[in-house]
């Protein structure tokens, strides 16, 4: 078959820097010819895969089932973390024809083969030798779009498998995101965010050969800045001790930059930070938390959180509670823990039981209501810039501010993927969204 009428469909589980990533493996594709098809047969079928958890791990191998039972003349490639950790599982799965680690996504036409193999291959490279950077901007909608500027991780907390499936940290160099981000912007992006794995850790490891010199956070954040246009700028997550004061200012001072930030706390108990490798205590984070509340008041934050990691005693517990009850924050977003083959807290003795992590988990999503609650409740009838998305749900268009506060209003088409200055006084029903009652 002539390569010009070859096909691809993609599957994407886990996180966006997944997606974007599975976005750039299809346009790769298209650039030698192959139409990218949602439905239908497909010649070439694309699962990118997540490994945060074992639940992840579960859901990867169901729906390789289901891909191959459903597209039994694919050629079936499996990418992503699963595929890097555990490559040999992988590749027992029948019906599997490719397994592609971490460090050869960009070369997936050279292993495509004609005809189904007999016995999946495995191209991969050990978990301590990934190196390459994959340049990825993905739509994630009409509205918004998802750049990738930094990949992999050197922290090794304890808990977590992410440095092995995606190598140490590295990134391109800031002419190139720029360029990317330009070009998105052209094609009709309203809004950017920045993506990665620690995108704190920008500067540390440039792949590109032409830069000489250290380049950093704040110069990425300032060159995206001077791009001219009406877009929006997030920045998807930074480790709490690597917020600098200059880039909290810089965000404060800019146009683009919105005051929303994500922080991965993960406890708020400081014998569990050590026990998960962190590297600061409460202390500092509720102080990156007042640095930003000073320069911003308005800004949104929200918190990453992990419950019921090995070694989380009651008294842990409480004490991470009371500190995340303590901090002016906006959300949280709760993550429960799962044993990961190969991490370091697999050593820690004292396990906490399943209907206990439940339990647990349940209390801190309150919290989270209670604390986003409060903070919408806080910018109630405030003027707000809100970037409304498409598509009308039951009569209603939604969108976000710029400190992320999710907005809604009575359906109306003309303001689909447009920016509109609204005053909202009430909630929601259900208290997930405030309200522009009348236009
Ligand atoms: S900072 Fe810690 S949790 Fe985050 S990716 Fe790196 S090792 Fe994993």
């Amino acid at each position: 078959m002539d390569a010009n009428t070859k096909t691809v469909m993609s599957q994407t589980l886990g996180c966006k820097l997944n997606f974007a990533e599975t976005s750039a493996m299809t346009a790769l594709l298209e650039e030698a010819g192959y139409r990218s098809v949602r439905s239908g047969k497909a010649d070439v079928f694309i699962v990118n895969t997540c490994s945060v958890t074992e639940t992840a791990d579960q859901k990867d191998r169901q729906a390789i089932h289901k891909i191959v039972r459903e597209h039994p003349e694919s050629f079936i490639v499996v990418t992503g973390c699963y595929a890097q950790l555990k490559p040999a599982e992988v590749a027992a799965i029948p019906g599997v024809d490719l397994v592609l680690g971490a460090d050869y996504k960009l070369e997936l036409l050279s292993h495509l083969r004609d005809t189904r193999n007999e016995a999946a291959e495995i191209v991969t490279s050990s978990n301590n030798e990934i190196a390459g950077f994959l340049p990825a901007c993905a739509k994630g909608d009409r509205t918004r779009y998802f750049l990738k500027v930094q990949d992999g991780c050197d922290s090794f907390c304890t808990y977590c498998t992410v440095p092995f499936a995606r190598g140490r940290s590295r990134n391109p160099s800031i002419a190139s995101l720029v360029e990317q981000a330009s070009r998105a912007i052209e094609e009709g992006a309203k809004e950017i965010v920045l993506s990665g794995v620690n995108i704190g850790t920008f500067g540390k490891r440039t792949t590109d050969s032409s830069v000489t010199g250290k380049q950093t956070l704040l110069q990425l954040i300032e060159g995206l800045d001077e791009i001219p246009g009406q877009h929006r700028f997030r920045i998807s997550s930074l480790e709490p001790d690597l917020l600098t004061d200059d880039i909290i200012r810089f965000v404060a001072s800019s146009s683009h930059f919105m005051p929303h930030f994500h922080l991965p706390l993960q406890s708020g108990d400081d014998e569990m930070l050590d026990l998960m490798h962190r590297h600061y205590h409460s202390d500092l984070f509720a102080d990156t938390v007042s640095r930003v509340k000073e320069t911003m008041p308005d800004a949104f934050i929200g918190v990453d959180v992990i419950v019921g990691m090995r070694g989380e005693t009651p008294e842990r517990f409480e004490s991470s509670m009371s500190f995340l009850k303590r901090i002016n924050v906006s959300q949280l977003h709760v993550f429960t823990y799962s044993e990961r083959p190969g991490t370091q807290a697999l050593k820690i003795p004292y396990i906490v039981p399943a209907s206990e992590k439940k339990r647990r988990s349940e209390l801190l999503h309150l919290l989270s209501e209670e604390k986003r609650t409060t903070f919408y409740e806080s910018q109630k009838g405030k003027q707000m810039k809100v970037l409304f998305e498409h598509g009308n749900k039951a009569g209603v268009i939604s969108g976000f501010s710029e400190n992320y506060i999710r907005v809604e209003a009575p359906w109306c088409k003309a303001w689909e993927n447009t920016v509109q200055t609204v005053v909202a006084p009430s909630f929601n029903e259900d208290k997930s969204a405030l309200t522009v009652s009348a236009k």
